[in-house]
């Protein structure tokens, strides 16, 4: 008899394709099924934020994403004859603590590739051309109709997630509201293309009247721009190397310009939403399935990755006996992280309309350093605390002198960092489950550059969690109180 399967994601976009990767590694047995017939091949989402950059280096994904993408270009400010520089962002020096400070420009089918790749490689593989239609769940387990060339199949798994984009079928299927609003009459034609006429050192905006602009960022590696066109309001989008190119023309008043070999197209519509809940019983949403964004701030993917890393670490847990409640800290932790993003990715949006230049500068917020789960059913609020970090904040990188702590990290285990010698004596007796995710232990001292980046001042034990968010810092009571706090994220210590 086959083992039952573990977990079956529907949608293998950077959502499903991470969390398949992570619960993989994990070794768990898991299918992810996408209904079209091969990887997506639009720029779509092309910013990656430095949080998951990290967690792309956690995942063994980062070098290729690194290797396939570039800093971002300066603007350039199309304003009749004139031509005004704009820097996005500042770039910033890599530090202790933050080694991957600015965000990476890489569009989003190479960053689909790199995890595909990434998930082969770890013996995973989508199917495509398979379409979650519907599904049944009881106390044990969900049961998916999923239909395919060779007809429907019934897959049964301990858990499904459904990664499957804004039109979820899943959310549907659960019924769930999709809260929030589509602008319909307010469209944006986004096309690929090889574009003559431009230099390609520019991500080049031409502002228009009432808010109507267009866009042409050079996507790197390649020799194609990502155009965005806002339209006017019943314009038909124009279609075709010819056309599109007199509508980028009439736009811009440049005759030099002009697109050829399209390669990807689509009219956008921008949507703010977000889902009434993101799980009922065994069944989840995630990434767009879940909440959907501006493509202004790039926010969306980076979003939905990091619904994923904090899932996958989650269903692991409980596959392997932790309480089960350990999962309801994925909607306590994620959705209100989702909904301050959209509000800040709408303001920004709102921004663009009107050339708002803070809109076009990208800052810390957007960066996604320092999202925070403290206060969260995993970090009580009333726990010790460094003078610089809180239970559920990011876990920095720190030099070890000859290593980093982010090597110590990389791996689907959780650390347990040990700070002066009591915190030491206590980290040696803490006890650990053998079922679920490893405890890797380490003793750090005052010649590095631990205690800046952390800001501890004495003894301290603190436990990091498998996606790298501290789950428990104690300056005293280090055993019982670390005791406490692993409890409630790992199966009982047997034998
Ligand atoms: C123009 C534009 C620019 C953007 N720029 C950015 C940016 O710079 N940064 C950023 O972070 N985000 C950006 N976004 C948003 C980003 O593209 C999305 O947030 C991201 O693709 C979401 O990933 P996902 O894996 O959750 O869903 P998707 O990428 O939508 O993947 C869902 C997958 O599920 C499959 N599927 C659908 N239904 C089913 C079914 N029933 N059964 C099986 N499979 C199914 C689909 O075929 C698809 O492959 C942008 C979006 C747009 C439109």
């Amino acid at each position: 008899m086959n083992e039952p399967l573990d977990v079956l994601i529907a949608g293998a976009g950077p959502t499903g394709t991470t969390l398949a990767i992570d619960l993989v590694r994990r070794g768990l047995a898991v299918r992810i099924i996408d209904k079209a017939p091969r990887s997506f091949d639009g720029s779509r989402a092309k910013g990656i934020q430095p949080r998951t950059l990290e967690v792309f280096d956690d995942l063994g994904a980062l070098g290729d994403v690194l290797a396939g993408s570039s800093d971002y270009p300066r603007l350039g400010i199309h304003l009749g004859p004139v031509t005004v520089p704009w820097r996005m962002f500042r770039n910033r020096d890599r530090s202790t603590d933050v080694p991957y400070p600015n965000t990476r420009l890489i569009p989003q089918y190479r960053t689909d590739a790199v995890l595909h790749d990434r998930l082969g490689r770890l013996g995973g593989a989508v199917e495509y051309g398979r379409e979650l239609a519907g599904f049944d769940q009881d106390g044990t387990s969900v049961t998916a109709t999923v239909l395919g060339d060779d007809g429907p199949e019934r897959i049964t798994a301990r858990y499904l997630v459904g990664a499957e984009g804004g039109s979820s079928a899943v959310r549907k299927h659960l019924g769930l509201g999709f809260l929030g609003e589509t602008h319909d009459q307010d469209r944006m034609l986004i096309v690929d293309a090889v574009t003559t006429g431009l230099s390609r050192d520019r991500w080049h905006v031409w502002p228009g009247v009432q808010g109507r602009f267009a866009g042409a960022c050079p996507l790197p590696h390649a020799d194609l721009f990502q155009w965005m066109i806002r339209l006017s309001s019943g314009e038909e989008p124009p279609e075709g190397e010819e056309a599109i190119t007199r509508r980028i023309r009439a736009h811009t008043r440049d005759r030099r310009i002009a697109v050829r070999d399209i390669r990807w197209r689509s009219v956008f519509r921008p949507n703010i939403r977000l889902a009434e809940a993101y799980r009922r019983g065994r069944v989840f949403l995630a990434g767009d399935a879940a909440h959907v964004h501006t493509p202004a701030g790039a926010q969306g993917l980076n979003t939905g990755v990091q619904d994923a890393y904090n899932l996958g670490w989650k269903l692991g847990q409980v596959l392997a006996g932790a309480d089960p409640r350990l999962l309801d800290s994925y909607e306590a932790e994620r959705l209100p992280i989702a909904a301050g993003v959209l509000g800040l990715s709408t303001k920004k949006y709102e921004g663009l309309a009107k050339l708002d230049p803070s809109s076009l500068r990208r800052g810390q917020d957007e960066q996604q350093l320092s999202l925070t789960y403290h206060g969260g059913p995993l970090a009580p609020t009333a726990t010790d605390r460094t003078t610089t970090l809180q239970a559920g904040d990011r876990a920095p990188d720190a030099d070890l002198g000859g290593s980093r702590l982010f090597d110590t990290y990389r791996g689907p285990h959780f650390t347990l960092v040990a700070y002066g010698p009591q915190a030491a004596a206590a980290s040696d007796e803490l006890d650990w489950p053998a079922a679920g995710a490893p405890l890797r232990r380490i003793t750090v001292d005052d010649r590095h550059g631990f205690r800046r980046s952390y800001g501890v001042e004495g003894d301290t034990l603190l436990l990091v969690r498998p996606d790298g968010y501290l789950g428990h810092i104690a300056t005293r009571d280090f055993l019982a109180s670390t005791r406490a706090a692993a409890r409630a994220m790992t199966p009982e210590v047997t034998g």
